[in-house]
């Protein structure tokens, strides 16, 4: 089997496969499964994944354990001098690491970039640790001269698996906080994006992160699996679609471990008759076909209430068909393919049937065309009008760049629609009358609420989850959630015996 040299291997041929990173150094697959990954914009094999088996899952979970004592030790302030080391890092690779996101995943430089920059702005946040993990006490708050004390403290191997749709972000919700707290962490990404986390445990490696407190673990489900039944591992953060992400909580957590499961989403966009309409469309424009509309924020259903139908159809339309589709990493492409073939049949297939439940296509409607690239994933941005609640554009999860226009009647109809799927992540609603918008939001049973913001996306210091089955736990990834779910509080109450008729600090 061939090996890869991380760095650079996706110019790189023969294609190679990548490498797990455990306790410290790059290892070679012993799985005999492994998996192409290609270029979405090309077709082209770019790498291969090894689905990694339960002995080497086993290998990176024991090298994690053997890491934590010393790491734990660590003081909060050295083990986040790691931290800045990484972030320095990442800032100065930045540019490689986005054009590798996009290698893998498609989406345009501009977008790659930004998500490069959410998972740096994690680093800087999870470095204010000894601050984030403190805990409290309160003198006397047992009784007389009774103190006790609530300290934070890490538990041991967290475990992290990813989607393919932000390879770089998503993990980075997690590791800096898992690590600083002084725990030792395994990422599995999506066997579909294997490259960026590969390059990144390599600036890891280089920012001189003791052997073991980070790992690297390549694979599929079946690597899952594993992962999930370990022993050793004490808790798992997953991000992913919702029929997974319900799988991952349950039996996870029948193994007894702490479990963060973000799944899927449907989220819907109000427009009130008052929006502003250009800049309402190019936010909805943005949030719906940005990354090929495959994020877990992208708003899929745009609910305008009464007269703005009429008012944003048309503007709407021509700004849709406006969309420069390509390869995303030529300039001025404004979205790139969808992930997989099997992806784009999926989203081809939610398209015909929405033309045969009678929504109106107004523009797009099937696979598109990009000169040069014959074998990308191409589909056209498209947009139908005229859905009604019972159709699958209204309510199934499409991940694809397919916008539905679904009108409604009133503030309560729009809320109402909110409500019609089982998904919580996000929803945006577009006005200039404050009232309707504290409305929609304190209504709104969802994890995220935009008001005049296509895409709610918390920044790094607010935790990033959704609600009802987007997800499943508590607490969520970024900020002081993450360092809850990484860390337990424990007691101490202490009290000091005085020997009788002694006067303190006499009696040596
Ligand atoms: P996915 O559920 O197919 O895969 C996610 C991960 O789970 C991958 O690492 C994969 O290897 C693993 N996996 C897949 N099937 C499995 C199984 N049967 N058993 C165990 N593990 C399995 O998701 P995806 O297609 O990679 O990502 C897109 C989905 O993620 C969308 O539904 C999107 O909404 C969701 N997402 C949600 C959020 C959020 O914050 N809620 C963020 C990003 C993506």
């Amino acid at each position: 089997m061939a090996i890869a040299s991380p760095r650079g291997q996706q110019t790189g041929s023969p294609v190679q496969t990548v490498r797990n990173y455990v306790g410290g150094a790059w290892v070679a697959p012993a799985a005999s499964t492994v998996v192409d990954v290609t270029n979405p914009a090309t077709g082209a094999v770019i790498t291969r994944v090894p689905v990694s088996t339960p002995e080497e899952v086993d290998h990176a979970a024991r090298a994690a354990r053997d890491a934590f004592p010393a790491w734990r030790d660590t003081p909060p302030l050295d083990r986040a001098k790691y931290l800045f080391t990484l972030r320095d890092l990442m800032a100065r690779h930045g540019e490689e690491i986005a054009r590798l996101i996009t290698t893998e995943h498609g989406k345009t430089l501009p977008d790659a970039r930004g998500e490069v920059q959410r998972a740096v702005e994690n680093v800087e946040v999870a470095a204010g640790v000894p601050s984030l993990m403190m805990g409290y006490g309160l003198e006397n708050g047992a009784g007389r001269e009774i103190d006790e004390e609530a300290v934070r403290r890490p538990l041991g191997v967290f475990a992290a698996i990813g989607p393919f749709n932000f390879p770089a972000m998503v993990p980075f919700w997690f590791l800096p906080y898992a690590i600083a707290t002084g725990n030792t962490f395994i990422v599995k990404p999506s066997e579909q994006v294997p490259l960026t986390q590969n390059f990144i445990f390599e600036l890891l490696h280089e920012a001189g992160l003791p052997p073991g407190v980070v790992n690297l673990v390549n694979g599929d489900k079946n690597t899952v699996d594993a992962l999930l039944d370990h022993p050793i591992i004490k808790g798992i953060s997953f991000v992913g679609s919702t029929p997974v992400a319900k799988y991952i909580y349950a039996r996870a957590a029948g193994n007894g471990k702490r479990v963060q499961a973000a799944g899927g989403a449907k989220n819907m966009m109000a427009v009130m008759p008052d929006a502003v309409i250009d800049k309402t469309v190019s936010n909805i424009v943005n949030s719906a076909f940005g990354s090929g509309g495959q994020r877990c924020l992208a708003g899929s259903v745009l609910v305008p209430v009464g007269p703005a139908h009429e008012r944003v159809r048309e503007a709407l339309t021509a700004a849709v068909r406006a969309i420069r589709v390509g390869n995303g990493l030529d300039e001025g492409v404004a979205m790139g393919p969808v992930i997989s073939p099997t992806a784009r049949e999926r989203i081809l297939t939610a398209i015909e049937r929405g033309k045969a439940e009678g929504a109106d296509l107004l523009t797009g409607g099937g696979a598109a065309d990009v000169p040069g690239h014959p074998d990308g994933y191409y589909v056209q941005p498209t947009l139908f009008d005229n859905v009604t609640p019972a159709m699958g554009l209204a309510r199934d999860e499409i991940f694809g760049p397919v916008l539905a226009i679904m009108p409604a009647a009133s503030l309560d109809e729009a809320i109402a629609y909110v409500h019609g799927t089982p998904y919580g992540n996000a929803a945006s609603i577009f006005t200039q009358h404050g009232g309707w918008a504290r409305e929609f939001a304190y209504r709104c049973d969802v994890g995220n609420v935009g008001v005049n913001i296509g895409v709610a996306a918390p920044m790094a210091y607010f935790p990033f989850g959704g609600a009802r089955e987007s997800f499943f736990g508590t607490q969520h990834g970024q900020g002081r959630d993450a360092i809850d779910f990484f860390c337990d509080r424990k007691i101490v109450i202490r009290r000091w015996f005085h020997e009788e008729g002694a006067e303190a600090g006499s009696h040596w």
